[in-house]
């Protein structure tokens, strides 16, 4: 189907308030990687601001935003879902803090955003950023710790960007409790949050996601997979990438319902 289609769709959808029934016993975990003046059509990494903010206004209108540890709260005291979001952001590009944190502030929005502990305050180039020729800038501790200060979440996601669905024993242990020591040690607070690299089905083995339990962090997020129902998992946490791809927040809320229709089906 076209996206405009989609978008038309998703519009009549939330307009009806169909989607409170979608919704309902659902939360949805989104995820960022770039917010940034521009963004190319081909970047499926990079959402312009525009449009960061345009679905920002988007969420708070169709859903309860919510901040991630909130919904994990909701699965450990076996409470039901009611069309929560949490937003998300990975790895720690400097955009976030310069041009996604401030929308988000000016929308009084919480977030949460997975670093990549050894890549902060560096100038480490990325294999798919150098593959598309670009270098994008990662945070600095300082940054990281102001938006902890300004009452963001912030989440480990390893030290190196190691695939979980690869390495094992000692190396893992090290990029899963070690990210979780790096951020505790720079924001001098607890950190349990946690989401894998890569994000697809095959990058995280179970006995990783097991490590990931013991290492003391009360959460673990895919970055594929769509919507989460009540009475799931925290380690077993879904999330929606948000791209260029989506013409519109409509089409946003076109997919993440029949996500749900389809989970029902
Ligand atoms: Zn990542």
């Amino acid at each position: 189907m076209r996206r405009k289609v989609k978008g038309l769709l998703g519009q009549t959808l939330f307009a009806s308030r169909l989607s409170a029934v979608l919704l309902r016993d659902a939360a949805v975990i989104v995820a960022f990687h770039r917010v940034q003046e521009t963004a190319a059509p081909d970047d499926s990494l990079t959402v312009d601001v525009e449009m960061f903010e345009q679905f920002c206004r988007y969420f708070s209108r169709h859903f309860k935003v919510v901040s991630l540890s909130r919904i994990v709260q909701k699965l450990e005291q076996g409470e039901r879902f009611k069309g929560e979001l949490a937003i998300t952001f990975d790895d720690g590009y400097r955009d976030n803090f310069e041009t996604a944190a401030p929308v988000l502030e000016k929308l009084s929005l919480p977030a949460t955003f997975f670093i990549v502990t050894k890549s902060i305050g560096t100038d480490l180039l990325p294999r798919w950023d150098a593959e598309r020729g670009v270098r994008h800038p990662w945070m600095t501790w300082q940054e990281v710790r102001a938006l902890h200060r300004k009452g963001f979440d912030i989440g480990a996601h390893t030290r190196t960007h190691a695939d979980l669905g690869r390495i094992s024993g000692e190396e893992a242990q090290r990029e899963i409790l070690g990210s979780r020591r790096d951020l505790e040690d720079s924001l001098g607070a607890a950190v349990d949050l946690f989401a894998y690299p890569y994000g697809g089905p095959s990058h995280l083995s179970e006995d990783n996601r097991e490590r990931i339990k013991k290492a003391g962090f009360r959460c673990c997020c895919s970055c594929h997979g769509g919507i989460n129902l009540s009475g799931g998992s925290p380690f077993r946490f879904q999330r929606v990438p948000i791209s260029a791809w989506y013409a519109s927040p409509h089409q946003f809320g076109f997919e993440v319902a029949v996500d749900r229709s389809l989970v029902n089906a």
